[in-house]
């Protein structure tokens, strides 16, 4: 009969992430709301080995408070003893005295090693332990297998078994940031940057963070220079850039950057060789422990959640099965075993050293060598020459819908592969309403010069959607300026525009050119992608004003009622709700009843008489007619009967604001790229088609425009499949709502 799982104990270990709190906030929620007891370990392995107090039963009140709190409230250490069969002998008895053989490790591949270590031995550990008359007979055969399930807390993002690990997307914020305000600095002074990020082994942060700041050269340990004289073509490639009018120059180096040779290539070192062969004013930044701080991204929050909730169901369900890491692929969880992951891991690293750098390119996965080659045209000072007898095409780029950040970040993108494809791109300004007037206008290689960061739409949007005469008027305009194919980077009246000129190019021949629509809305309410950009700065913006919200509450006994943008979809509110720990999350997708409120009214009461001292619901804005937010904190209000005071705050249009998160930015990077590229494929095609690009289980995918009507709902702004609201019951476990 299978083994019934009644405790275990979490962990965190290795270098800390951000991120790390969520999840063992996850893990003792799941495992309580399963009924098994859940003992927190601090100091990572160091306290299994050294036991006493500091390996506890925990409640789910001991880890509220702690999901915007970065590093690991359960503190982390290196340890020695525990490499020493002593030490793990010492750890297996701390456990068995307490009833613990479940172990949740969240760490790097060191501690998933030492963690998988100590479950190979357990038996062999508990008979020991037995000999030596440490603890009895009974007692080893009640616990006669050591479970375990891990987690990656490694802001590297060097695992496999997962596309991200815990703490990487907080980091990628750090640097963003940071390297935001050294371009303001770089750019005043013409002066050259070298910074120098994380990443030993791996160059994920190095080359994520050039991409989604428009660095202009990187250097990453998997794929070195190509020649000795690298010095040279930097300078050159730099100098180039100087030539076309770029006032800054960012050189980004990962920590374990390396020459074809496999010589080190510190940060140092490129500055001098700037400074020796440009004569250029260059400064080094190591952004160092920076990176590791900070409270974690709204992306972390959430996969820290996610995977703790799924490693504990996981084990739960199968507590004799083999070791297994839990991680993402795309937007689903998935699960491997933990030591080939780990292995697999490792001989990444031993690739690297053994210089052949076009398998750990390949190990690292397609997206990353996209990346790659991405960052190579992005960076050039103008575009390659196309061969002779090549037909340029006239590629035009609009916006539709609501401002998204991302918007120009795609922009920019489009131009500059479009350009390098060897093709013309023209703006549209202020959308299908500007196309019809015909706003058109050629754009320069440099006219999106600082574009990769830049929040709102330069090009300008209109959420209008174009009527047959308007579309009549475009037709003209497509015939007068020789325009091959359109871009749409917009949102849900992007998409019906788009749509309405598919269904027309019968009555306008001019209308029958190919259209690739890319989502790019706050709202994630396009069909054909699982995320659409700009949702995920809206969230992270979200997510930080509800920090505040709650720190402004927590001397009062105080609820607040958060009303939060989506238009009909809710992904927005549960996403932060996720995030932020709100008790109650109302979604358009599931209206709000009398007896919703009735319920949540009472559990409030029940809280704050308890001691509780500040409440939190997220309302989607379009969640009811009736009971609007304003309503329902009248409603709370009037009913609370003195035991707490109600507020509303409608965080409206920041939302919409902000510069582009890294996500959003390396998203539109990529969407806008394959973009351009699907578009030039089909505007030579015999019979072109117009489609929707988008990201389906973390891939780029094309959906036909011609489905969009049967994808989304007849009533209401949203597609029909929604995989994100699979995360509902995560959100109520965290809430400890029955809903
Ligand atoms: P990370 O988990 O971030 O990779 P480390 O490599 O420093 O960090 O490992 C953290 C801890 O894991 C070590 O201090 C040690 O206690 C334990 N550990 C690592 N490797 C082993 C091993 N081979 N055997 C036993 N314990 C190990």
């Amino acid at each position: 009969m299978q083994r019934q799982l009644t405790r275990l104990a979490v962990l965190t270990s290795g270098g800390d992430a951000a991120g790390m709190n969520p999840a063992v906030r996850a893990v003792v929620r799941t495992g309580l709301d399963l009924g098994i007891e859940v003992f927190a370990v601090l100091e990572g392995l160091q306290g299994l080995v050294a036991g006493g107090d500091l390996i506890r039963p925990t409640t789910s009140k001991d880890v509220g408070g702690i999901l915007y709190r970065g590093g690991t409230v359960l503190g982390t250490a290196r340890c020695e003893a525990f490499r020493t069969r002593d030490g793990r002998r010492q750890a297996a008895r701390n456990l068995v005295e307490r009833g613990i053989d479940a172990l949740v490790v969240i760490g790097g591949d060191g501690s998933l090693t030492g963690a998988d270590i100590f479950r190979d031995e357990w038996s062999e550990l508990l008979g020991e332990l037995v000999e030596r008359g440490e603890i009895d007979q009974t007692e080893a055969d009640a616990h006669r297998r050591l479970t375990l399930v891990g987690m990656v807390g490694s802001i590297d993002n060097d695992m496999f078994g997962t596309d991200m690990t815990i703490g990487t997307d907080t980091a990628l914020h750090r640097i963003t940031e940071a390297i935001d305000a050294i371009h303001s600095t770089a750019s005043s002074h013409q002066r050259s940057f070298v910074i120098e990020v994380m990443g030993r082994n791996c160059g994920y942060l190095a080359l994520m963070s050039a991409l989604a700041t428009g660095a202009n050269f990187v250097l990453i340990p998997e794929s070195p220079p190509d020649t000795d004289e690298w010095a040279e073509s930097m300078c050159r490639a730099l100098e180039a850039g100087r030539a076309i009018g770029r006032r800054s120059n960012i050189v980004i180096v990962a920590e374990g950057a390396q020459d074809m040779h496999g010589n080190p290539i510190s940060a140092e070192q490129v500055k001098q060789v700037i400074e020796d062969l440009s004569g250029e004013d260059t400064r080094v930044t190591s952004l160092g422990h920076v990176q590791r701080g900070g409270s974690p991204s709204a992306f972390d929050r959430n996969l820290s959640t996610v995977l703790g909730y799924a490693a504990v169901q996981h084990v739960a369900a199968d507590p004799d099965g083999e070791p297994q890491l839990v991680g993402i692929r795309g937007n689903q969880i998935v699960h491997s075993p933990l030591m080939e992951s780990v292995a697999k891991t490792k001989s990444v690293a031993d690739v690297i050293a053994e210089h052949d750098y076009e398998t750990a390119m390949e190990m690292r996965g397609g997206s990353f060598g996209d990346s790659f080659r991405m960052l190579r045209t992005m960076v050039r000072a103008q575009p390659h020459s196309s061969a002779p007898g090549h037909r340029r095409l006239r590629l035009a780029v609009l916006h539709g819908g609501g401002p998204a950040p991302g918007m120009n970040t795609a922009v920019r993108v489009a131009l500059r592969a479009g350009m390098d494809l060897g093709h013309t791109v023209l703006a549209v300004k202020r959308g299908f309403r500007g196309l019809a007037r015909g706003n058109v206008e050629e754009m320069d290689w440099m006219s999106v010069s600082g574009w990769v960061s830049r929040g709102g739409a330069e090009l300008g949007t209109s959420r209008t959607v174009a009527s047959p005469e308007m579309l009549a008027e475009v037709a003209e305009q497509i015939k007068a300026h020789r325009i091959d194919g359109i871009l749409v980077v917009g949102g849900w009246a992007g998409y019906q525009s788009a749509y309405q000129m598919q269904t027309l190019s019968d009555v306008h021949p001019a209308l029958g050119i190919p259209v690739v629509c890319l989502p790019a809305s706050i709202n994630n309410d396009l069909p054909g992608s699982e995320l659409s950009i700009g949702a995920d700065t809206a969230l992270n913006s979200i997510v930080s004003d509800v920090d505040k919200i709650k720190q402004s509450a927590v001397a009062s006994r105080r609820s607040f009622i958060v009303e939060v943008m989506g238009h009909d979809c809710g992904y927005l509110a549960l996403m932060s709700g996720l995030a932020t720990g709100a008790e109650r999350v109302y979604l358009p997708e599931e209206g709000i009843s009398l007896r919703d409120l009735e319920i949540e009214l009472q559990s409030l009461k029940d809280g704050f008489e308890r001691g509780k001292r500040l409440g939190l619901v997220i309302r989607s804005e379009h969640s009811d007619d009736v009971y609007t937010t304003e309503f329902i904190k009248a409603l709370f209000e009037r009913e609370s009967e003195g035991l707490f005071d109600v507020r509303g705050a409608i965080l409206g249009h920041v939302q919409q604001g902000g510069d582009p998160s890294p996500f959003d930015r390396i998203q539109a990077t990529r969407l806008a790229w394959e973009s351009v590229k699907h578009l030039v494929e089909q505007a030579v095609a015999d019979v072109p088609t117009n489609a929707m690009v988008g990201l389906q289980h973390g891939k780029v995918q094309f959906t036909p425009l011609a489905d969009f009507p049967t994808l989304v709902q007849a009533h209401a702004q949203r597609p029909h499949e929604q995989g994100w609201m699979a995360l509902r019951a995560v959100a109520n476990v965290m809430a400890g709502s029955v809903r």
